[in-house]
C-alpha cells in the first residue's frame, strides 16, 4: 500500500498548494520533454522524471494485464512527449495525452511487476515530478494493481454529457470517430487518425442531419479518450439504432488501399483484419483501460446472440454501404467487405459496422482523406447507404411480422 498511499498524499498536499497559489494554476501546464526522462535506476528499478511548466494535481498507480504505470494529471499538454529520452529496458511502450475532459494521462507499459517506491513533486522552477519504481514480487504487484479507484477517479460510464441524438428522422445513427485523446490512432505527422476521423464524423453528421431522415449521436465530440466499451454504452444511451465506427488506420501487412467495411466475427477474414482488431484493443489497453473482467457485453453467450439476430442485419448494412460507395465512384479495397473481432462492434442487439474510410499508411488514401471534396463524397455515400439499408431493414421487418 505504501507507494499508492504516498501518491494520494501528494495529491492531497497539492490541493493546499493550489489554494495558496490561486490564479497561477489556471493555465495549461506543459511538459518539457528535454528536461524529462524515463531511465533504469539502481539494480532493477525505473525512474520517471517529468518537468512541467507549473504544478498540477496528479496521482500515480499501477495496473495489471499487461503491467502498466499510470500517471494522471490535471490538464498537462504533453506536446512532443515522443522526444522525451526513454532508455529503460523495462518499458516497452509509452504514451501520453488527453484522457477525459480536464485530465491527462501518461502510461508506461512495463515488462513485469513493479511497484511505486517513491513519488513526489518539487515546485519552484515549474514543477519537477519524480517517481521511482522497484521490481516487485508478483503477488504484491497484483494486490496493488487491484486496488479500486478512489471515488471520483474511475472514468464515468459515459464520458460525454451530450450523447443525446439531434435531428428529426425516424432512424438514430450513432457515429463513432475512432480513437481520441491519449490514443491518436494511426499517425502520419501532422495528421492523426483521431483528428481526421473527428473532422469526418462531424461532416457525416451534418450530411445526415441535412438529409432530414436521421437523428444523429456521436460517441465523442472532441479530442478526448473514450474507451471502446464506453462507446457502446453511449450508443445505447442515445437510443442508437445503427452504429458506424469511423477509422483510417495504418496497416503494415498486406495490401491496404481504399475503403473497407468490417463487421463482427469470431474468425477474422484474414491476418491483416485480425491484426487491426487486436491493435484497437491494444490501443484501448495502453491508454490505461482494462477491457477484461467487467465487460458482460463481450460474453460468449451474447456474442452468439449477436451472430444470430444482428449478424444478417450487419451483413446487409455492409452490402448497402459497399453499393453506395461504389455508386459514388470512390476507391474501395480489393476485398471491400471483411470481418474481425472488433470490440467496438460487440453490441449484441445494435447493427454495427466499422468503416475504414481509407488507410493512412497509403499515400493515395491519405491524400484523399485530407481532401474535403473527397470526404464530402464519402459522407454522401454513407448517407445514401444508410438510407438504402434502413429501407430494406424496415421492409424485412414488415415481412417477418406477417
Ligand atoms: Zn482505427
Amino acid at each position: 500500500m505504501r507507494g499508492y498511499a504516498m501518491a494520494v498524499v501528494v495529491l492531497a498536499g497539492l490541493g493546499l498548494a493550489q489554494a495558496a497559489l490561486g490564479q497561477e494554476l489556471t493555465g495549461l501546464a506543459r511538459l518539457d520533454p528535454a528536461r524529462s526522462s524515463v531511465t533504469d535506476s539502481g539494480w532493477s528499478g525505473i525512474a520517471v522524471e517529468l518537468q512541467l511548466s507549473q504544478p498540477v494535481p496528479w496521482r500515480v498507480r499501477v495496473l495489471d494485464g499487461p503491467p502498466r504505470l499510470v500517471m494522471d494529471f490535471r490538464e498537462v499538454d504533453f506536446g512532443q512527449v515522443s522526444s522525451m529520452p526513454e532508455t529503460s529496458d523495462h518499458v516497452s511502450a509509452l504514451r501520453a495525452g488527453g484522457f477525459r475532459t480536464g485530465w491527462s494521462r501518461l502510461v508506461l507499459e512495463l515488462d513485469g511487476p513493479f511497484t511505486v517506491a517513491e513519488a513526489g513533486m518539487q515546485t519552484g522552477d515549474g514543477a519537477r515530478i519524480r517517481v521511482e519504481l522497484d521490481a516487485a514480487d508478483p503477488e504484491d504487484f497484483a494486490a496493488r494493481a487491484a486496488i479500486p479507484e478512489p471515488p471520483g477517479w474511475a472514468l464515468p460510464k459515459a464520458t460525454l454529457p451530450e450523447q443525446r441524438a439531434q435531428g428529426q428522422g425516424p432512424l438514430t445513427v450513432v457515429l463513432d470517430p475512432g480513437h481520441g485523446g491519449i490514443d491518436p490512432g494511426a499517425e502520419r505527422p501532422p495528421v492523426t487518425e483521431a483528428s481526421l476521423m473527428l473532422t469526418f464524423a462531424r461532416e457525416v453528421k451534418e450530411a445526415l442531419l441535412r438529409d432530414g431522415t436521421f437523428r444523429v449521436a456521436m460517441t465523442r465530440e472532441e479530442d478526448v479518450f473514450v474507451p471502446l466499451e464506453t462507446r457502446i454504452t453511449l450508443a445505447r444511451e442515445a437510443g442508437g439504432q445503427v452504429f458506424v465506427s469511423l477509422h483510417a488506420d495504418a496497416i503494415a501487412e498486406g495490401e491496404a488501399v481504399g475503403a473497407t467495411l468490417y463487421t463482427l466475427a469470431d474468425e477474422a477474414s484474414d491476418a491483416a483484419a485480425r491484426a487491426l482488431a487486436e491493435r484497437h484493443d491494444r490501443d484501448d489497453l495502453l491508454s490505461g483501460v482494462d477491457l477484461t473482467g467487467h465487460d458482460d457485453l463481450v460474453a460468449t453467450v451474447l456474442m452468439d446472440m449477436a451472430r444470430a439476430e444482428t449478424g444478417p442485419r450487419n451483413e446487409r448494412l455492409a452490402l448497402a454501404l459497399e453499393a453506395a460507395i461504389k455508386a459514388e465512384g470512390l476507391a474501395m479495397h480489393r476485398h471491400p467487405r471483411q470481418a474481425a473481432g472488433f470490440s467496438v462492434l460487440k453490441s449484441p442487439d445494435l447493427p454495427s459496422i466499422l468503416v475504414e474510410t481509407g488507410f493512412m499508411s497509403s499515400d493515395a488514401d491519405l491524400a484523399r482523406l485530407r481532401d474535403p471534396a473527397w470526404r464530402a463524397r464519402m459522407a454522401r455515400a454513407l448517407v445514401e447507404g444508410l438510407k438504402a439499408w434502413a429501407r430494406e431493414d424496415a421492409a424485412l421487418k414488415d415481412l417477418l411480422r406477417r
